[in-house]
């Protein structure tokens, strides 16, 4: 999968890219990720990427001529009309997008090519979400400086569900937000739910590893037991009792079996 950034930053990826999970996709062709700079594109000798906004205003905002100009240069991507979404996205980072999700993710790690486009200042000229890109994508309901952080975020969530990337190819379905198991083959034969960690679009339940015990905290006795059913069964609870405590709206679409029902029906509700 390819993933093209384009930016007047194009330094700011190299922390990114270089680190972990993503540099490893990179160097193993996972993924290939190519950065761009935006003033390559201009046309006057001040480089000049922004101008004022008709009708006047607060700032400036980013010219729509240099990022065609980037995005036909780069190849291979088919005009917006001709464009086949299943292939290909041209996607502009934006406050006013849709929401990224885990969804958004593995839809987006599907494809053959990723276009992303950073905007800065007060934004970008609106003509390129209306003539080239075929999505606006946003982060969260806050506003950044510049997209150049969406893209990185957009990035690593999406090469780390590629195949091969992670190193157990069942560590991005059993995480917070995962699918998960379908609930009615989610039992093993001992009949304990077999989706012990944050499956079925829970948030993932608590991690502890050595010592056992940290600053007077012991960790939960059932995890030093060895009893794995009993073990799968807290972890299942811990799960359910986060996500009710932090992001009770994800409940409203879980795979939730009737163990877990009964077990949420007990929770009370933080004062
Ligand atoms: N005037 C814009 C507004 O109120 O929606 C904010 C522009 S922001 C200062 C500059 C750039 O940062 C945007 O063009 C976009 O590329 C990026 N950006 C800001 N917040 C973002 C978010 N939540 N998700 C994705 N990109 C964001």
């Amino acid at each position: 999968m390819r993933f093209d950034i384009l930016t007047i930053f194009p330094n700011f990826f190299t922390g990114p890219l270089d680190h972990g999970i993503l540099s490893r996709a990179i160097a193993t062709g996972a993924v290939e990720v190519n950065t761009h700079d935006l003033r390559a594109f201009t046309q006057d000798r001040h480089r000049t990427v922004d101008d004022r906004p008709f009708g006047g205003g607060e700032g400036m905002v980013l010219k729509a001529q240099p990022i065609f100009e980037c995005v036909e240069a780069l190849g291979g991507i088919d005009a917006k009309m001709d464009r086949d979404p299943s292939r290909q996205s041209v996607i502009l980072l934006s406050a006013q997008g849709k929401r990224f999700t885990q969804a958004t993710a593995h839809r987006l790690a599907t494809l053959e090519r990723v276009v992303l486009i950073c905007g800065r200042y007060e934004g970008v000229d609106e003509r390129v979400s209306h003539l080239l890109a075929n999505e606006e994508l946003s982060i969260g309901d806050y506003v950044l400086s510049g997209g150049e952080l969406a893209a990185a975020v957009i990035l690593d969530a999406t090469a780390r569900l590629l195949p091969g990337v992670l190193g157990h190819a069942d560590s991005s379905r059993y995480e917070s937000f995962g699918a998960g198991d379908d609930p009615a083959d989610s039992r093993t034969a001992d009949g304990v739910p077999r989706s012990t960690h944050g499956a079925g679009g829970l948030l993932d339940y608590p991690h502890y590893t050595r010592p056992a015990e940290f600053r007077g905290v012991a960790i939960p006795e059932v995890l030093g037991g060895g009893d794995h059913a009993a073990i799968r069964q807290w972890r299942r609870r811990m799960a359910l009792e986060k996500t009710f405590r932090n992001r009770p709206d994800l409940l409203f679409h879980a795979a939730l079996t009737d163990e877990d029902r009964e077990h949420l029906a007990t929770l009370e509700p933080e004062p």
